[in-house]
C-alpha cells in the first residue's frame, strides 16, 4: 500500500510518499481502509520531534481518521464494512478502563504515535482502538471532529461541570477545539466570552454564537472579561494555549472559578500565584482527550446536525509550497468559514513511490 512516512524528524519536507507492506491483522485487531484522515496539531509535533513521546522511525503519522473495516481477526465485535473512527487502544482491564475513564488507561497504544498512523491506505490496530461511526456522519467530518468535539465535551461538561447561566471564557476560540467548545457551551446554556487574535476571527466567533469577543493581542483580556462580567469574573475558563494567556486567566476567574486545560503550545511552564489560588478556591483541571462514551455521544450529535465542524479544508499539496484546496471543500456550518483551522488528508491518486510531498501546516 502507499503511505506517507518520515525517516527523520523535521519540517513538512521530510514527509515522503512510499510503498510499504500492507498490514495484516493478528487476534483482536482490525484492518481499516482509511476514508479520511485529519491534520491535527499533534501530528505536526510528532513530525517535528517536539512531542514528549518516543516515536520509532520511519513513522507513518496520522492520529485522527475515519474509515471502513476491511478485515478482522477474531475475537472482535466489528464486521467487515463497519464504519469506524479512531480511539486510543486501551487495555480494557485496568482500574481506569473498568471505571469508564479509559482515556487514562495505564497501557494505552496510540494510532499515529506508538502505532503506525492514518496517512496511509490502511491502518491496523486493536479493535479497542475504534468506535462505531453513525452512517450520517461523513468520513471527512468524523476525521476532523473526533478529537476536537470529544475533547471539548470532556473539558466543558465532564471535567468543567459547566452549568446553565455560567460565564465561560473560551481562549483561542477560532481553533478546532475552540469552535467545538463554543457549540457545546451554547448547548449547555452558558454565557460565552470568546478570545482570539484577529478581528476576522472575532467576527466569525460572534457569528458562531459567542456572546462577547475579545482580541487578546490588542485588548486587555483581564479588563475586558471583568468589565463584561461586571467585576465578577469568569466561572469557567477553557484553556489550551498556555504561556502568557494562561497567566492572565488566573486574574480573571470568579471566586470558586475553574480552569480546564488540554494544551500549552504557547508555553508549557507557567508561573502560578498560589495566594489567590487558595483564597478564592480556584480549581485547575487537566484534561486528556475524552472517553469512548463521550466520543460516541458527540458522534451522535454530529449525526443529528446538532454539532458541526466549523470548516474542513483539504490540506495536501503535491508540490512543494503549493497549497491545494479541494473542490470538495466543505463549508459545513454556513456560519463560520473565515479561516479554516481544520484539515483532512486523502491519498493522492497520481504519485510515485518516493515522491516528496508537503503538507500545509494548517494548524500551525
Ligand atoms: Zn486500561
Amino acid at each position: 500500500m502507499r503511505a506517507v512516512r518520515f525517516h527523520d524528524f523535521g519540517p513538512p519536507a521530510v514527509l515522503r510518499l512510499e510503498e510499504v507492506p500492507t498490514p495484516s491483522a493478528v487476534a483482536g485487531e482490525l484492518i481499516v481502509k482509511v476514508g479520511a484522515a485529519a491534520v491535527n496539531h499533534l501530528d505536526l509535533d510528532v513530525r517535528s520531534g517536539t512531542l514528549r513521546w518516543s516515536v520509532r522511525l520511519p513513522h507513518i503519522p496520522g492520529t485522527e481518521f475515519a474509515g471502513e473495516v476491511a478485515a478482522t481477526a477474531a475475537p472482535c465485535d466489528f464486521a467487515v464494512g463497519d464504519r469506524v473512527v479512531a480511539y486510543e487502544g486501551t487495555c480494557g482491564s485496568c482500574a481506569f478502563c473498568l471505571s469508564g475513564r479509559e482515556n487514562l488507561c495505564y497501557a494505552a497504544t496510540h494510532i499515529g504515535l506508538t502505532l503506525a498512523g492514518a496517512y496511509a491506505e490502511y491502518v491496523v490496530a486493536p479493535a479497542r482502538c475504534f468506535v462505531r461511526l453513525p452512517d450520517a456522519v461523513p468520513f471527512e467530518t468524523a476525521a476532523v471532529a473526533q478529537l476536537s468535539f470529544g475533547t471539548a465535551w470532556h473539558m466543558l461538561m465532564t471535567r468543567g461541570h459547566l452549568q446553565r447561566g455560567e460565564t465561560v471564557l473560551i481562549n483561542a476560540a477560532a481553533s478546532a477545539v475552540g469552535t467545538a467548545a463554543i457549540q457545546i457551551a451554547q448547548l449547555a446554556g452558558a454565557h460565552i466570552i470568546a478570545s482570539a487574535g484577529s478581528a476576522t476571527k472575532l467576527h466569525s466567533l460572534r457569528a458562531l454564537g459567542a456572546d462577547h469577543v475579545v482580541n487578546y493581542t490588542t485588548e486587555d483580556l483581564v479588563a475586558q472579561v471583568m468589565a463584561i462580567t461586571e467585576g465578577r469574573g469568569a466561572d469557567l475558563v477553557f484553556e489550551h494555549v498556555g504561556g502568557q494567556l494562561f497567566a492572565q486567566v488566573m486574574r480573571l476567574l470568579a471566586r470558586g472559578g475553574r480552569i480546564v486545560t488540554c494544551g500549552a503550545h504557547a508555553g508549557e511552564v507557567v508561573a502560578l500565584d498560589l495566594i489567590p489560588f487558595f483564597r478564592r478556591e480556584f480549581s485547575l483541571i487537566g484534561c486528556r482527550r475524552c472517553t469512548t462514551a463521550e466520543l460516541a455521544h458527540v458522534l451522535v450529535l454530529l449525526a443529528q446536525g446538532v454539532l458541526r465542524p466549523s470548516s474542513i479544508e483539504f490540506c495536501l499539496s503535491h508540490k512543494l509550497k503549493r497549497r491545494t484546496k479541494s473542490s470538495r471543500h466543505a463549508k459545513t456550518s454556513g456560519k463560520f468559514c473565515s479561516r479554516p483551522k481544520l484539515g483532512f488528508f486523502t491519498m493522492p491518486r497520481k504519485t510515485s513511490p518516493g515522491q516528496r510531498i508537503t503538507f500545509h501546516d494548517c494548524n500551525a
